[in-house]
């Protein structure tokens, strides 16, 4: 049997993993991630403290084209950073002391989302509300301590992504 429409809405929803064995090839992967982010999109990054969400969303922001250093927004919340090369800016925001979807959007990120690469670290069970579609990016540690490969698990959700070839981030 072929491919349904649903069966390639079920295709898009498996994760896509990638390895990250340093904190550098973390950065690297988010340079590469960047390339095949468009303005609006959505993601969500998920993973205990520690993970490298933020580490990750420092490649994003190199891959965008942002200028000055992105440090987790962990007290302000939310923070934009523009892009010098006329792309999307990316909008990265810090959701672990957010209790609801309602705080989140206190944040406004409506303003900006169209424009813009919204990124929300801590952002699991709280933003998805902001898009159906969206990129989930979940890090999580291997089983051996002494190991500091992350395994990144990127699956994205809805019609937006279902083009987008994720293994290319590989
Ligand atoms: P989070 O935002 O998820 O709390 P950070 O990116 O702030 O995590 O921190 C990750 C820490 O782990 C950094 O100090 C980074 O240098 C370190 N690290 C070590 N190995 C890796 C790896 N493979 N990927 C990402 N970060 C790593
Ligand atoms: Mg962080």
């Amino acid at each position: 049997h072929g491919f349904t429409r649903e069966g390639e809405a079920w295709r898009t929803a498996v994760p896509t993993l990638v390895e990250a064995p340093t904190a550098e090839a973390m950065r690297a992967l988010g340079e590469k991630l960047a390339a095949l982010l468009a303005p609006g999109d959505v993601i969500i990054a998920t993973g205990d403290l520690g993970a490298g969400k933020t580490t990750l969303t420092q490649g994003i922001g190199a891959g965008l084209g942002v200028a000055g250093p992105v440090i987790s927004p962990t007290f302000v919340l939310s923070r934009v950073h523009p892009t010098t090369t006329g792309g999307p800016a990316l909008v990265h925001v810090d959701a672990y002391r957010l209790g609801s979807f309602d705080e989140l959007e206190d944040l406004d990120l409506e303003a900006s989302l169209a424009d813009s690469v919204t990124l929300v670290e801590w952002g699991g069970g709280i933003a998805e509300g902001l898009a159906d579609d969206r990129l989930d990016i979940d890090i999580r540690r291997g089983l051996d301590p002494d190991d500091e490969t992350r395994l990144v698990f990127l699956a994205g959700r809805g019609p937006r992504w279902a083009a987008r070839q994720l293994e290319s981030v590989r």
